[in-house]
């Protein structure tokens, strides 16, 4: 069982939470980015080996999206997006 750390609630187990994916940083929106690099912000995710930022929703708890740094290789979860 994976314990995730929620900034709100304290380590909590992952049943608690819904995935929200690799955190993403998108290309501007109004006509700043044109469709090919919309279509790779959005469907070329990055798969690393080691620290990976990602979303979840404590939707069983505080029901607030949090942002985590898993190690792919060790499923180790740290609080916040820093690296
Ligand atoms: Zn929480």
């Amino acid at each position: 069982m994976l314990l995730i750390p929620c900034p709100l609630c304290g380590l909590r187990e992952e049943s608690e939470f819904t995935y929200g994916g690799p955190r993403r940083d998108l290309p501007a929106l109004a006509g700043q980015a044109d469709a090919a690099v919309w279509s790779k912000a959005l469907h070329m995710g990055h798969n690393p080996r080691g620290a990976l930022r990602e979303l979840w929703y404590h939707g069983s708890g505080c029901e607030a999206w949090i942002e985590v740094t898993r190690d792919t290789v060790s499923h180790e979860f740290h609080p916040g997006g820093a690296e």
